[in-house]
């Protein structure tokens, strides 16, 4: 009886070997649903709206067929605050961590610098990240918030509650990141990094935003490893704009309503420099998606889905926050040259005001990449352009199709981006 019991501990350590991901008890996690399980528990009406939402126009929104039609989709600005929250500690972190944080951010969101992949599925995903110039009484600022706090070991929903009501800048209006010292990791036996709120039920709310370690952040500075890259940040901002992980947090049943990236079997932790890529449910796992658990430096990805995933977010539940009206508000207009959003002296548009053409002047030779987004004061589209390899010189724009009014011009030049307010005057 007993070698029988031997036995079958031994079957089941041994096909715990293979069931089990290669996820060590101190791995990095992100503890993003747990938070959403614990929040809904207390608001059960929420969960249900956010999983009726999700089973219906997101994901009908982001089948691959439709990419084509929308490569027109609107370029965003998301305006930043990042406060630290400290104790004089080590978590006090330097300006030069916060900026490059913002660096990475823009990188991985524009498929540029570290963000830079081949992967046929990869996407530049429009969405760019700029630490705000005005804080919401209309002070300059740049962007950091510096408060003393008392850190608790313990980590709980009501602490989460009550840090961001004391701290928190209108989160209709910034992407709220608090920085700190430690998030308690003894609920899960694992390393707690980070998390955030997906935005449904969220979006705007005093508890909107993303909580990171200080030793996670950004990718110069006070870090936990030397190897790191800003991953968790990009990550969370990731479930902010309502990502999954790339696991849908189950099994091989499980999706994460994303159809470009493969399903995979639960989360898994890719080490660098190797970055290996398991087969799992029949398929070799993405686990260069930043939406997944590899090591930093293994990680390079946004697929076209995610994308559209993340602009029908922004579009259901965050529109204030990158409207133009937000965009000037919050001083993300002007030039930061900290966060890779410059006026460029790459092209100029004129005249201002205009009447029904404006001429689109391009003064660098070897762009690849021209784009023109134009915006209304909501923050709407009104007409996209893009063209590859342009000749330098004037051409023309035609706008009769515009009505009179103040407009948004969003010009990006391969990596450089100018913003300017035109108006049609008739
Ligand atoms: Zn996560």
């Amino acid at each position: 009886m007993k070698s029988i019991v031997y036995s079958y501990i031994i079957l089941l350590f041994v096909a715990s070997l293979f069931i089990q991901p290669p996820l060590a008890a101190q791995s990095p996690v992100c503890y993003t649903s747990n938070v959403m399980t614990q929040y809904w528990q207390k608001h059960p009406k929420l969960e249900a709206n956010f999983n009726k939402e999700n089973q219906t126009r997101i994901h009908s929104f982001t089948t691959l067929g439709t990419w084509a039609e929308k490569t027109n989709v609107a370029s965003y600005i998301i305006p930043v605050v990042v406060h630290i929250m400290h104790n004089n500690g080590p978590e006090n972190i330097k300006d030069e961590q916060i900026f490059s944080q913002i660096e990475v951010l823009n990188e991985d969101f524009g498929r540029y610098g570290q963000g830079y992949n081949t992967h046929v599925d990869g996407a530049d995903s429009r969405i760019r990240f700029c630490l705000a110039s005005k804080d919401p009484q209309g002070n300059s600022t740049n962007g950091i918030s510096r408060e003393l706090y008392l850190q608790t070991d313990s980590f709980n929903l009501d602490m989460d509650i009550e840090m961001k009501r004391q701290s928190i800048w209108d989160s209709k209006r910034y992407l709220n990141i608090w920085i700190v010292n430690n998030i308690d990791s003894s609920p899960t036996g694992s390393h707690i990094l980070a998390y955030s709120y997906y935005p449904s039920g969220s979006a705007g709310q005093p508890h909107d935003g993303v909580v990171i370690r200080y030793d996670y952040f950004g990718r110069e500075g006070v870090l936990a490893d030397p190897n790191l890259n800003g991953w968790a940040t990009t990550h969370e901002v990731g479930h902010y704009l309502n990502l999954f992980h790339i696991w849908g947090d189950g099994g091989c049943s499980q999706d994460d309503e994303v159809e470009d990236t493969p399903k995979c079997d639960g989360p898994y932790f890719s080490p660098y420099p190797n970055c290996p890529k398991p087969t799992q449910c029949d398929q070799v796992r993405m686990i260069e998606n930043y939406m997944d658990y590899s090591a930093d430096k293994c990680m390079n990805l946004l697929t076209k889905g995610q994308v559209l995933r993340m602009h029908e977010a922004i579009f259901n539940y965050r529109s204030t926050l990158v409207s133009a009206e937000n965009i000037a508000f919050t001083g993300c207009d002007k030039v930061d040259t900290n966060t890779n959003i410059s006026i460029t002296k790459a092209i100029d548009l004129y005249p201002n005001p205009v009447q029904n053409r404006i001429i689109v002047n391009l003064n660098q030779p070897g762009v690849q990449v021209l784009s023109i987004a134009i915006y209304n004061l909501l923050g709407q589209s009104v007409i996209f352009l893009e063209k590859r390899n342009p000749n330098t010189g004037p051409f023309t724009l035609d706008l009769q199709t515009l009505n009179e009014g103040m407009y948004i011009f969003r010009v990006s030049v391969d990596e450089e981006l100018l913003n300017q307010k035109i108006r049609i005057n008739r």
